[in-house]
């Protein structure tokens, strides 16, 4: 079923596994749009009690999830606040000017990492002229900052100032899980200080689809509405979200051998000469610069040999370890890395 070539382009690639389809099959299913779901009713408050926050939506992708948040908690002509590397800004192919007409500030943080000293003086004061700042979003962990982690004590005092200035605090956590499994921090603390919580199912957890909105009753209430505006109420929903809680119960903690895979990596790829330098490896994600030539031309000739990559710029290179990718495979990958 799985593809013979080693697959490190990212952590999407995972086929369901037997127990999760399983699960997928037993599912108990509803009507969704009608609230009559029951497993999809049991994935958002299982996430919802977790992360200590009140409700949860579950949609079809973390972009959508981002964008409902980000409409949510902006009116137009108002502006967001993030780093230059953001999914929100990148990835989500101008969504927030599509969706919510608003203007983004971008800020240069380590790694994609801000800190209120880097925000508070981007936060426009009340001045004709100036769109209204309203938001903040921080990404954990940091997808192009290669997995790079926020802690809870980074995330409190960006948090305060937000509260200060008036502002929301959205979280794009497609990858929290892997931050908490790397930093240890608990996901129930991480209710007081969003407003809005993203979480991906299909990254690290190894489900086929779907991500989910936390926030308030009140947030949910209005994320739904949006959701079906932009095309994303389910029906029988309760077969992928069956898959969701079959990740949360059995892939969180396995996280740790995909960040001691990457780890592994790291180490090889450090032997070599066609290597300049590797970012700091915190997670699941390996990001490196290539000594000479072009990165394009290295993914090219680890293709060759069978190991799938992508290049993140002319001279970096991703790799991305994930549940489909054994010890056995890692091994398989050392080889290849070191005799390229
Ligand atoms: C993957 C990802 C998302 C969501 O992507 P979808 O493919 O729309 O589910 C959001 N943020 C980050 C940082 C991601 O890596």
């Amino acid at each position: 079923m799985n593809s013979k070539f080693l697959d490190f382009r990212s952590d999407t690639v995972t086929r369901p596994t037997a127990g999760m389809l399983d699960a997928m099959m037993s599912a108990k299913v509803g009507d969704d749009v009608f609230g009559e779901d029951e497993t999809v009713t049991s994935l958002e408050n299982k996430l919802a009690s977790m992360f200590n926050m009140e409700a949860g939506l579950f949609c079809p992708s973390g972009t959508m999830t981002n964008q409902i948040a980000i409409k949510c908690f902006t009116q137009p002509m108002d502006e967001v606040i993030c780093d230059q590397t953001a999914h929100v800004y990148r990835y989500e192919i101008g969504g927030i000017a599509y969706h919510s007409a608003a203007s983004v500030r971008l800020l240069y943080g380590e790694r994609g990492i801000l800190t209120p000293e880097l925000i508070e003086p981007e936060i426009n004061e009340d001045n004709i002229h100036y769109p209204n700042s309203s938001l903040v979003v921080l990404e954990n962990t940091v997808n192009k900052g290669g997995g790079k982690c926020y802690t809870l004590d980074q995330i409190a005092p960006i948090h305060h100032l937000c509260n200060i200035k008036g502002l929301k605090l959205h979280l794009d956590g497609a990858r929290i899980f892997n931050a908490l499994v790397a930093t240890g921090d608990k996901a129930s603390a991480y209710g007081k200080y969003f407003d809005g919580i993203s979480i991906c199912l299909s990254k690290g957890l190894g489900a086929p689809v779907g991500s989910v909105l936390l926030g308030t009753n009140n947030m949910i209430k209005k994320a739904r509405k949006i959701r079906k505006a932009f095309g994303g109420g389910m029906r029988q929903a309760g077969f992928l979200a069956a898959a969701g809680i079959y990740a949360l119960d059995h892939h969180v903690e396995r996280l740790k051998d995909d960040h001691e895979h990457a780890k592994a990596l790291a180490i090889a790829l450090a032997k070599t000469s066609y290597v300049q330098s590797i970012m700091p490896v915190e997670t699941n994600i390996v990001v490196f610069e290539v000594a000479n030539g072009s990165a394009q031309k290295i993914v090219d000739q680890l293709k060759e040999k069978g190991l799938h990559c992508n290049t993140t710029s002319a001279s970096t290179i991703r790799l991305v370890t994930h549940l489909d990718l054994n010890p056995s495979m890692i091994d398989e990958a050392i080889e290849i890395i070191l005799h390229l």
